[in-house]
C-alpha cells in the first residue's frame, strides 16, 4: 500500500484534502458515522471550498445560516448580515460521514509513526507500513503525532473550555446567536429542521459540574442565557472539550505538513475553526503540486499570515466577553453599524484583510465618542 499523498484524520479537514488529491489515501482512526464536540456553524467561505470541491451543502439538506447576531443582557443586539453564500449548520454526526465518504476514507487505520526519509515518508499504521510522497496530519487537536514529530508548543495563558449539546426546538431563525455573558459565552447555531446546538465557552470555573453532574451544569447555563430553552428536550451526550487554545511551534517540514486543528487550534468563539482548515486544505491541494521544499515554505508563510489573524479576530472577540461595560459600548456601536460587523467577519474568514475597516467601523466596534 503506497501513495503519493497520505493524509491522516479523516475528519472535515482531511476528508476535504483527499477529495481535492486525487490518488491521495486518507487513514481514520474512527469509524463513520461518528460525533465531535463543535460548534456546528460553517461560514461561507467554508461552504465555497466545499462547492468548489464539489460539495453541494444546499442540495445536502444543511439549514442555511443567514446571520450572526451579538447579544448581551441589557446591550442593543448587534446582527451581522451574511450576504451571498450563506453558511451552513453542519450537524457533524452527517457532515463528518458526508465528507468520508466522498473521498473514500479509509477507516478503522490508526496512523502510530511518522518517519521521514530522503525520499519519502514511512507512515507506520495498525495494518502496516505505508510509503507516502508526502504526508498531510490533519488528526485534530492535540494529536500525539505532532507532539512525537517535536512540533507541539508549551500551552501558556488562560486555559479555556466547552460543553455541548443538541436541544430539540423550532430550529431558530436561521443566525447564529452568541451570547456574552459576565462569566461564559454560549454559542447557538441551527443544525436541522427542529434541532439546535448551544455551545457553552468560559474558564474551567465557570463550566465546572456540581453534584447534578455535567447535564445540570449545562442546563443552568444554558438557561441564563436562553431562557427560552429552558425546557427543551437534550438530544444526545453533553461533551466536554479544551482545553484551548493549543498553539504549534512548526506546521511543516520536509515531505511533513500540518493541517485543520492539528496545526494549531485557537478558540471557539468565533466559530472559524472549520473554514480555516478547509482553506488550509484549498492552499496544500494546490501547493503539494510544486517541490516539496518550496510548498512547506510557502504553507508556512501562509499558514502564519493565516494564524495572526485569526488570533488577532479572536482576541478581539474575547476582549468583547469579558468586560461588560466594553461588551455593552461595543455591541451598541456594531447595533448602529452592521457593515462594520460584516467587515470583521469578512475579515474573520479570511475574505477580506484588516484594510476593510475603515476608521467609521473601528470608531462603531470600540463606540468611541460615546457615553
Ligand atoms: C466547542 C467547540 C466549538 C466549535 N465551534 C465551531 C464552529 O461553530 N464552527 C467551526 O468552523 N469550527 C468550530 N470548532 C472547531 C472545529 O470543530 C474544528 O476546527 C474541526 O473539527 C477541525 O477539523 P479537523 O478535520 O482538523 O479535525 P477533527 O474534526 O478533529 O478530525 C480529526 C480526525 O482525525 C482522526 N485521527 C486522530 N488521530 C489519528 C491517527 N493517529 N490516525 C488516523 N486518524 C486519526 C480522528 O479520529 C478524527 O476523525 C469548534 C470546536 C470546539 C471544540
Amino acid at each position: 500500500m503506497d501513495a503519493p499523498l497520505v493524509v491522516v484524520g479523516g475528519g472535515p479537514v482531511g476528508s476535504t484534502l483527499g477529495l481535492m488529491v486525487p490518488g491521495s489515501l486518507v487513514l481514520e482512526a474512527g469509524s463513520f458515522p461518528r460525533d465531535k464536540p463543535c460548534g456546528e456553524g460553517l461560514l461561507p467561505a467554508g461552504v465555497e471550498v466545499l462547492g468548489g470541491a464539489g460539495v453541494d451543502l444546499e442540495a445536502a439538506g444543511y439549514p442555511a445560516i443567514r446571520g450572526i447576531q451579538y447579544r448581551a443582557p441589557g446591550a442593543p443586539v448587534a446582527r451581522a448580515t451574511l450576504s451571498g453564500t450563506p453558511g451552513r449548520g453542519v450537524r457533524r454526526l452527517r457532515f463528518d460521514s458526508l465528507l468520508a465518504a466522498r473521498a473514500g476514507v479509509r477507516s478503522g487505520c490508526r496512523v502510530l509513526g511518522l518517519r521521514q526519509l530522503p525520499s519519502g515518508v514511512e507512515v507506520r499504521t495498525q495494518e502496516g507500513v505505508v510509503g507516502a510522497g508526502a504526508v498531510v496530519v490533519a488528526a485534530g487537536i492535540g494529536s500525539p503525532l505532532v507532539r512525537q514529530l517535536g512540533w507541539e508548543r508549551a500551552r501558556g495563558g488562560a486555559q479555556r473550555f466547552g460543553l455541548v449539546g443538541h436541544l430539540e426546538t423550532d430550529g431558530g431563525d436561521g443566525d447564529i446567536v452568541v451570547t456574552l455573558l459576565p462569566s461564559f459565552e454560549t454559542y447557538l447555531a441551527p443544525v436541522g429542521a427542529r434541532e439546535v446546538l448551544v455551545a457553552v465557552l468560559g474558564p474551567r470555573g465557570a463550566l465546572r459540574s456540581g453534584p447534578g453532574g455535567r447535564e445540570a451544569r449545562y442546563r443552568s447555563l444554558l438557561a441564563a442565557a436562553h431562557p427560552e430553552l429552558a425546557g427543551a428536550r437534550i438530544t444526545g451526550p453533553i461533551w466536554g472539550a479544551g482545553p484551548f487554545p493549543r498553539p504549534v511551534a512548526q506546521v511543516s517540514s520536509g515531505r511533513i505538513f500540518l493541517a485543520g486543528d492539528a496545526a494549531g487550534f485557537l478558540d471557539p468563539l468565533t466559530g472559524d475553526g472549520i473554514t480555516a482548515g478547509l482553506q488550509q486544505a484549498e492552499f496544500l491541494a494546490h501547493a503539494l503540486g510544486d517541490d516539496l521544499p518550496s510548498a512547506a515554505a510557502r504553507y508556512r508563510r501562509w499558514h502564519r499570515a493565516q494564524w495572526r489573524r485569526r488570533r488577532l479576530v479572536g482576541y478581539l472577540a474575547r476582549q468583547l466577553s469579558g468586560h461588560p461595560s466594553l461588551t455593552h459600548r461595543a455591541l451598541g456601536g456594531l447595533a448602529a453599524r452592521p457593515l462594520a460587523l460584516e467587515r470583521l467577519i469578512m475579515v474573520s474568514q479570511g475574505t477580506s484583510g484588516w484594510g476593510a475597516l475603515g476608521a467609521a467601523d473601528w470608531a462603531a466596534l470600540l463606540n468611541w465618542g460615546r457615553r
